[in-house]
């Protein structure tokens, strides 16, 4: 679990005071990684820079990728004498994730690629920090990060991921824009719904999935305030990303990650392109989507499976059976009986 956490609209100035106990030197840097949709903000004036300390802008356009987490990494030792004091991630999912991988590869040896999995990593990364800027992936407080990898796309699964400090500012997730804050959100709903009916569940898991799942009821049925909407939403991304810290996610993700690795197509619509197709899964939660699209006027695109050939098709359904926890808490150990690749390609040609 994430041991340190501080929650509010405006908590961002607060940053300074938590990092500075933990430089080490002044020749031992602050890395701040951040989204370069920031660039020229408020936010960038109010990190609190000193000595050496770098700000590297990262778009994410695209998803992270292991030879840019290890591009990175060898950056970073080849600028400075001494490792950093730490790394902090500032943005969404992309950010985060890519945060928590540099941290734990400037101490462990070799290509990212290696610790794709699960439990690989042998020792402790440098001192990270979170801070989410758009609410649902759970990437602030879960002990993966996802990388799209020569081979796979796959995370680097440890006790040694989660991040050592969050920072829950609200506010810093104001510029969304109502698609990708729809996407993104469904990222959260989904978790709760993979979470709450997979056969992993336990009442650890349960206790964080139907809170999140009330707090998207209110965030994407209900008729908050903005404010109000954004702390939800900032609350339900945590506790639906404790609830599968502690069970898995299933369908959904699996078939996602398939289109992600072939495609290239963003976690958050990918899996919304999934999930409205698997009403035999998960009725009641694909119900409750249709709902939630329809209110916030979303239209997903249609028809992006449609020039794919063979090779193709066995490429996503290869990459989607791989992930073989998602499909047991999904359907139980017998889920080969029911997942086939013709199965598969069903849905995926729908998409
Ligand atoms: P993202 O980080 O890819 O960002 C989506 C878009 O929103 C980008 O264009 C970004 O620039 C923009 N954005 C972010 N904050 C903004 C702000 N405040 N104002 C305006 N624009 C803003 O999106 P995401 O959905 O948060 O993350 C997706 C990634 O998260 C994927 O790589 C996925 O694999 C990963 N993920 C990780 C975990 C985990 O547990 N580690 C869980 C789920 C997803
Ligand atoms: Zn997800």
């Amino acid at each position: 679990m994430v041991p340190k956490v501080i929650f509010g609209n405006g908590c961002l100035s607060q940053l300074g005071e938590i990092l500075l106990p933990k430089r080490k030197n002044s020749e031992a840097p602050f890395i701040f990684l951040v989204d370069d949709v920031f660039e020229g903000s408020d936010l960038v004036e109010q990190l609190p820079l000193l000595f050496n300390d770098q700000l590297v802008f990262i778009s994410a356009d695209e998803e992270p990728k292991t030879d840019q987490v290890d591009a990175l990494v060898s950056r970073i030792k080849g600028e400075y004498t001494e490792m950093p004091s730490g790394i902090i991630g500032i943005g969404g999912g992309t950010l985060l994730d890519l945060a928590k991988a540099v941290a734990l590869m400037l101490t462990n040896t070799g290509s990212s690629s290696l610790y794709q999995g699960w439990d690989l990593v042998k020792r402790s990364g440098v001192y990270h920090v979170g801070i989410p800027t758009i609410s649902g992936t759970g990437a602030e407080v879960s002990r993966t990060t996802v990388l799209m990898g020569p081979e796979k796309k796959l995370g680097i699964n440890s006790d040694f991921t989660p991040f050592d400090q969050v920072l829950l500012d609200p506010n810093l997730a104001k510029g969304v824009d109502r698609d990708q804050w729809f996407y993104t959100g469904m990222d959260c709903f989904i978790h709760c719904i993979e979470s709450l009916n997979g056969t992993y569940l336990n009442a650890f898991s349960q206790s964080y999935g139907e809170k999140a799942l009330d707090l998207c009821r209110e965030v994407f049925l209900g008729s908050l305030a903005p404010s109000e909407s954004r702390e939800k939403l900032m609350m339900a991304s945590w506790h639906g990303g404790m609830s599968i810290a502690y069970s898995q996610v299933g369908v959904a993700h699996a078939m996602s990650y398939g289109l992600s690795f072939l495609l290239g197509v963003r976690h958050g619509i990918g899996n919304c392109m999934v999930f409205q197709h698997l009403g035999e899964f998960y009725p009641e939660g694909v119900a409750l989507f249709q709902k939630m699209k329809k209110k916030h006027g979303i239209v997903l695109p249609t028809g992006i499976c449609s020039d794919l050939g063979n090779d193709d098709f066995d490429t996503m359904i290869s990459v989607a059976m791989g992930l073989e926890p998602l499909w047991e808490n999904a359907l139980g150990k017998d889920w080969k009986k029911t997942i086939t690749p013709q199965k598969l390609r069903g849905i995926y040609e729908k998409i």
